[in-house]
């Protein structure tokens, strides 16, 4: 790349960044909307029935099962028990994985600890598991081009065991590529208090090389919270919790977490009548926004012919060598065109210049490919078998 072009390159890319305000998201609006009070409020009361969540009791393996028992009911098959051991005992995270269209192999991770100390914990961190399901449920059938992971870690009151434990043996040796890291713990609110700000926490700790981006995806955060939700914001530092150790491994890291503070917190009387159950249905909502945003979501369009009204076409398909694509009534006007492989990966992408475009797919290797035409305000996707 010579010095003029670089230097046009940085311009639109300086000149994109100015541009761009995050503004409400009707369809991210609409997948929000469906959050359910009655849900949430169901989980809070059997969290809490589960009883004390302690390393090696069998209310803590009760609990485990619970939560499998929730993502299976919401339709997710990719469920994984993470066992390790401490002090004598066999300890789990539960790792729930979503996979992502355009970016199987990169995660967002929105994670939480289930286990508890000294009491129930229905706020620390049953109100952070109640999010998390909520999210993951109204996640599981909405398309998102980067993957998801939701982690129940456990270990976390005992000193962060689980999610050191899982950056260790899972993160580091294999490498993951991730996002970013959405922690939730404690944000259950005060019974009698007004409970109208959540703390958004970002990385101010050493080591600093992902400080900077953990500073904008807090922004960010705080920023869904503020169009999905009632709640105002707050912006404070992360500590002391799961997220941690991705923090340690210089991952991005991001975190909610109550501003009016419990006093019940690892006590007997950690109890859903001394929270504000309001407050996590705000946070539910406020949390769903943001993942939606993170894991960019995205509405489907055309998939089924029936469902085209925009008269897209693609043909032939399967394909051998020209593939072409008539826009319709999708319009030319900044639309692009991409075309994935199987592993994700882009292939070709371009700017389309006429209503009626034919890409060549004589270099590509046979298998099949996604084809994503993207307009300002619709997305067309289709399978395409390219058959040499
Ligand atoms: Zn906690």
């Amino acid at each position: 790349m010579n010095v003029l072009k670089s230097y046009l390159t940085l311009s639109l890319f300086l000149l994109s960044l100015l541009g761009y305000s995050q503004t409400y998201n009707t369809y991210y609006g609409s997948i929000v909307n469906q959050f359910s009070s009655d849900t949430i409020h169901k989980n809070l009361v059997e969290f809490e029935s589960l009883g004390v969540k302690e390393h090696g009791t069998p209310a803590l393996t009760n609990t485990l099962n619970w939560l499998i028992d929730q993502y299976t009911n919401y339709g997710y098959t990719d469920i994984k028990i993470d066992t390790f051991n401490y002090a004598a005992q066999d300890d789990y995270n539960l790792i729930v994985t979503k996979t992502g269209t355009t970016y199987p192999n990169t995660y967002l991770i929105v994670d939480g600890h289930y286990d508890t100390r000294s009491g129930t914990g229905t706020n620390d961190n049953g109100s952070g598991i109640v999010t998390i399901l909520e999210v993951a449920r109204l996640l599981e059938d909405v398309v998102t081009e980067y993957s998801i992971k939701f982690i129940n870690f456990s270990g976390e009151e005992d000193g962060l065991i689980g999610s050191t434990w899982y950056v260790n043996n899972t993160v580091m040796p294999t490498n993951m590529d991730i996002k970013l890291v959405l922690n939730i713990d404690e944000v259950g609110g005060v019974n009698g208090l007004v409970n109208s700000t959540i703390v958004c926490e970002r990385d101010q700790s050493s080591p600093t090389a992902a400080n900077a981006a953990s500073y904008d995806f807090t922004d960010t955060l705080a920023t869904c919270v503020g169009l999905y939700s009632n709640l105002l914001t707050e912006i404070s530092y992360a500590y002391s919790s799961d997220y941690m150790p991705f923090q340690a491994n210089e991952h991005v890291i991001t975190g909610l977490f109550e501003k009016n503070q419990t006093t019940y917190a690892h006590t007997p009387n950690d109890f859903l009548i001394n929270m504000d159950t309001n407050y996590v249905y705000e946070i539910a909502q406020a949390s769903i926004g943001a993942s939606l945003y993170f894991a960019v979501a995205y509405e489907p369009v055309g998939v089924n012919e029936n469902l085209n009204p925009l008269n897209v076409k693609v043909y032939p398909n399967p394909v051998k060598d020209i593939l072409t694509v008539d826009l319709g009534e999708l319009g030319v006007n900044n639309t692009k065109l991409r075309l994935t492989n199987i592993i994700g990966k882009i292939v070709h992408e371009e700017t389309v210049k006429n209503k009626i475009e034919k890409l060549s797919l004589k270099n590509l290797p046979s298998g099949i490919y996604t084809l994503t035409i993207e307009s300002e305000t619709n997305r067309y996707i289709e399978k395409i078998a390219h058959q040499k």
